[in-house]
């Protein structure tokens, strides 16, 4: 198979059924960094200078954003790089994707903060899904989490955080939310649109990326990154949206970017919805940000202090960051 790119000729590497093009590798290349170049402009228009964040996890998506972030953005004026990785502490996993990071963030010359839940939670993933064995670890794991990214963020005095989530997280997020009844979900998830109080904005470079590019890009870039797959992972609610996903996209190409369209043709009538996101009121714990009286990282955080996690957490109107 020949690369469609006009005048190329050059042996495809990789076929784009949602676009109806086949690439080799030059060209695949170029047309990620040039899609990453894209939603940059596109999701942070005036971003001058400050202090970027860049989520890394030490996985493939995160390592990809971060070089990509760093080769377009690197040698502006005023604006400083910093990674931010979160240490959840799970057994066998976390610390083998660290390694990866900060090498990668030694090779690109990028300031690299990690902070571990024992010291945001005061406790871990592992020690949390040992405790509440009926919870999915996933629920805590990532509200606390979110909360981690948000707190080192704002520390370093960022003005923005870059998330590593590639067109499938975005379209499972997407499908996720519509499927669940929680369409005022969509205004805020990644990449943010408007202002979320207390809340550093987010961008997602990657959201025009499938999974498999990203994977592809890394391996052909010789990126450090870690394999390793969560021992909690098969038990995430996303899972089943990933399937079905996948199979919606084989048979229908183009659905992910379709399910990202219908976002943004949602979003002018969800901002118009005053009442539609709930006006955050601040937790009674911690004073963070929170649609009910008890954000969610702190009912899980009371939830193990030997009172039962759904009582706090599927109570109406209890706190969702
Ligand atoms: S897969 Fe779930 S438990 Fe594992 S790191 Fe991700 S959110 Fe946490
Ligand atoms: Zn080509
Ligand atoms: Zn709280």
């Amino acid at each position: 198979m020949e690369c469609t790119q006009k005048g190329c000729g050059g042996r495809a590497l990789i076929d784009q059924p949602y676009a109806g093009a086949h690439l080799c590798a030059a060209h695949f290349r170029a047309s990620v960094v040039e899609r990453a170049r894209r939603e940059l402009h596109h999701q942070a228009p005036r971003l001058k200078g400050g202090t970027l964040a860049l989520a890394l996890s030490g996985g493939k998506d995160s390592a990809v954003m971060t070089t990509l972030v760093h080769r377009i953005l690197g040698g502006r004026q005023g604006l400083q790089l910093v990674a931010l990785t979160v240490d959840e502490g799970i057994e066998g996993y976390r610390a083998e994707t660290i390694a990866p990071a900060r090498k990668l963030c030694r090779t690109l010359g990028i300031e690299h903060v990690v902070r571990s839940f024992e010291q945001v939670v005061g406790t871990t993933t592992d020690a949390t899904s040992a405790a509440l064995p009926e919870e999915i670890p996933c629920s805590f794991c990532g509200v606390w989490r979110r909360r981690a990214l948000n707190q080192m963020a704002r520390e370093v005095g960022a003005v923005r955080l870059s998330m590593g989530f590639n067109l499938d997280d975005l379209a499972q997020t997407v499908l996720m939310n519509l499927a669940r009844g929680e369409p005022h979900r969509l205004r805020q998830m990644a990449p943010h649109v408007e202002p979320q109080a207390g809340l550093v904005p987010r961008i997602a470079p990657l959201a025009m990326v499938p999974e498999r590019e990203v994977y592809l890009y890394a391996r052909l870039e010789g990126l450090p990154f870690d394999h390793a797959v969560c021992p909690h992972a098969s038990r995430a609610g996303r899972n089943v949206f990933r399937e079905v996903l996948w199979r919606l996209e084989e048979a229908v190409p183009g659905t992910r970017h379709a399910l990202l369209r219908t976002r943004e043709k949602l979003l002018p009538l969800l901002l118009s919805d005053e009442g539609g996101a709930g006006s955050p009121h601040r937790c009674r714990t911690c004073g963070e940000p929170s649609s009910g009286e008890v954000c969610r990282p702190c009912a899980y955080r009371e939830a193990l202090s030997g009172l039962t996690a759904s009582d706090f957490i599927s109570a109406p109107g209890s706190g969702r960051t």
